[in-house]
Parts: C-alpha cells; structure tokens; sequence
C-alpha cells in the first residue's frame, strides 16, 4: 500500500478542506470496509486518508411516526436491530440486514454503503485500466468476457452494477440524501437522483465531488396503508451482493387497490433502477398474480444482457412478481 497522509477531521468544513477538489488525491474513510480493499488492492493511491468518524453530528438518529433522520455514520447494524425501522421502513431494515456478514454490518456505515465502489471483476482488477478507472473500454461488454454479474439495464459506457443494497431499497421508499457540498451549504436531492448512470458521469456512481460528503438520510413518514419490502437474491448465502434485487413499496387502501406504488431493481443496472413500466402496470389496480407477472415483464421488456448475464431476466421478474405480492397482500412466497 502507497503511504499516505492520515488526518482526523474534526468537522465537514476541516474534512471538505482536507479533501480538495482533486480526484484521486484525498479519500474519506467511514468504516472502512470498501475502503481498505481499494487501497490495499492498488485501486485506488490517494496521498491522504480523511477520518470523518470524529465529526459530530454524522451520528444522528432519530427514528419517528414523522419519519425518520439517520445520519452516515449509523452503522447498518443498528439500522437492522431497530424494530421501529422494521415496522415503518421495513425495505431498509431488510437491505441492510442483507449486507454482508455481522462484523461487515457492525462496522460498516450507511455512507458508506451508498458511496461504496462497484465490484465488477474488471474494475476490482489492478492491472487492467477499464473506463471507470480512466481507460477508454468497458471490458465487461466484450463478447467472451467474464460479465455474468454485471448490467443489464441502463448501461453504457459501463456496465457495472451498483453494489449497495440499501440504495436501491432508499430509492424505492422515497428517501432523500443530505450532503455537504463544495461551498460549504448542506444540499438535500431524492435518492434516486443522487445516484447516477455512467452516461451521465462514468468515474462516479453518484453526485459528489470529491469534496462533498453524504451526512445523512432522511425517511419520510409512511402514509397510512404503506408497506415495504427488499428481496435479495445472491449466489451464496452468506456474505455476498445481489445478483438480482427489488425494492417495492405500496400504498394499499382498504379494498385492496395499490394506490402508490415505487418499484426498484437493484443488482441489474448501473444505479438503482426504478421500473416506472412496472409501476404502471399496477397504480390504481387490485392486485393479481397476473397483474404482477404484467407488470414484471413490462420491467424487463427493455433488458440488453450481454454474453453470460440472460439469467438475470427471469430472476428478476420472480422477485418482482414476489416482492409486489408479499407488500400488497402481506403474504411471501420463499425467495
Ligand atoms: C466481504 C464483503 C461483503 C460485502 N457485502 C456487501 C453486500 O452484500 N451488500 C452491500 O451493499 N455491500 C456489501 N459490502 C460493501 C461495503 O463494504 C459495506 O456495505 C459497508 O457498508 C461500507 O461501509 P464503510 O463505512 O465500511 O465504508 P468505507 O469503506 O469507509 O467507504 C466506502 C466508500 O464510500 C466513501 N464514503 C464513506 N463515507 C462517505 C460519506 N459520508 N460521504 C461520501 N463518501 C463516503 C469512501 O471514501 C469509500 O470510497 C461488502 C463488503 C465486503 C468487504
């Protein structure tokens, strides 16, 4: 590992300071548990290490019937033991419960989670300078490449996947992510537009610049009739990323019809894909396994997979027909 300048940042201000505006020269390090790997892995040689572990304030957590406020700090798992999460936002509760292994989820933070690096084989690869490390290919594209876990929608010029669970489950439960900017004012988006495809920014998965820093996620309050789930699925049991996810949260009134419903594919794009043709398909209706299985396929019709990574169309309309049906009757088939 290339030495480096080590600096425990005692506020945003000192950290957004310490950090610069170059990419490349300065990290900033929550748990650390992506972190190490890049440097340790020679992805990343950053000339200074910035600790924001110290900085009051990314530690906040307020959970309530009006929401709730969890700052980057909070560890994934204490957002995984906490009942009243599992209650009103129960798609967090179960992505961050899929993260991993324990001693991953004990120190790894939310920040994190939402800003960790992608693992494609060929990026995670020290020796090859694929487009997001600043070549000019994606080498995942190619015909006999080694793509099974790579994209399928929303791709190009890379075709990662975004790795972190809780983002897509964030996305599908309208979230909104607070960050400290460049100019020193806290800014506020929804999480589906913090993170971004590589047709829009192809080194980064998300808005930050290098001297920015996520500070907190904000949870609105679930309407009356609103259920949420996240269903993974992965290649091995124990600690691994999603082959295939979805996200769904649903208002359903009394009679049974869904009146607002976010749909979100995680493990298949390059950021969390909400499947507006699935939502579609099912505002405004009563639920069926037919309406669901509608809905499903309208979520993939645009599906481009490349050489090894079909598999994930049918997987992922199975998690779609069943996480619709276990938030919109409370039943759940076995992932
Ligand atoms: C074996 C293993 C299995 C894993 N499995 C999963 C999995 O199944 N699902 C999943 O989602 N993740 C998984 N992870 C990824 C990840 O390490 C954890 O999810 C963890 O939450 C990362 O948090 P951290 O605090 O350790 O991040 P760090 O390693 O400290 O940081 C990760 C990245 O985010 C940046 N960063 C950190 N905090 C902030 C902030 N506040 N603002 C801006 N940038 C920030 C850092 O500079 C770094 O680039 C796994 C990791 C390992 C090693």
């Amino acid at each position: 590992m290339k030495a480096f300048e080590y600096i425990n940042a005692r506020d945003l201000k000192a950290a957004s300071q310490a950090l610069g505006s170059d990419p490349g020269k300065a990290k900033i390090l929550a748990g650390g548990m992506d972190l190490l790997t890049e440097l340790k892995e020679h992805l990343i040689e950053p000339e200074r290490i910035v600790n924001i572990k110290g900085i009051k304030g990314l530690d906040v957590y307020q959970v309530g019937p009006r929401g709730a406020r969890l700052g980057a700090l909070i560890t994934l798992s204490r957002i995984e033991a906490d009942k009243r999460l599992w209650d009103q936002h129960a798609a967090l509760a179960e992505a961050a419960r899929a993260v991993g292994s324990p001693q991953i989820r004990n120190v790894g933070t939310l920040g994190g989670n939402l800003c960790q690096r992608p693992r494609c084989w060929y990026y995670r690869d020290e020796q090859i300078r694929c487009i997001k490390k600043g070549g000019s290919k994606c080498f995942a594209a190619d015909e006999q490449a080694n793509n099974k876990y790579n994209a399928i929608l929303g791709a190009g010029p890379s075709w990662i996947v975004h790795p972190s669970d809780c983002a897509t489950a964030l996305v599908a439960l309208g979230a909104k992510i607070r960050y400290f900017d460049a100019q020193g004012k806290t800014r506020e988006v929804l999480a589906e537009e913090f993170f971004v495809l590589p047709k829009v920014r192809v080194n980064a998965e998300n808005i930050l610049q290098p001297n920015e820093i996520l500070t907190e996620v904000i949870l609105p309050a679930p309407r009356r009739g609103t259920r949420s789930t996240y269903l993974k699925f992965r290649e091995r049991e124990s600690f691994d990323w999603a082959l295939s996810a979805v996200a769904v949260s649903a208002q359903v009134t009394d009679d049974g019809t869904i009146q607002e419903i976010r749909v979100v594919l995680g493990g298949v794009a390059p950021a969390p894909w909400r499947s507006l043709e699935a939502e579609k398909v099912l505002q405004g209706q009563k639920y069926s396994p037919q309406r669901a299985s509608q809905a499903a396929e309208a979520a993939l019709e645009q599906a481009a997979p490349l050489s090894q990574n079909a598999y994930k169309v049918p997987l992922t309309k199975v998690l779609i027909r069943r996480a619709v049906e276990k938030v919109v009757t409370g039943k759940a088939t076995p992932v």
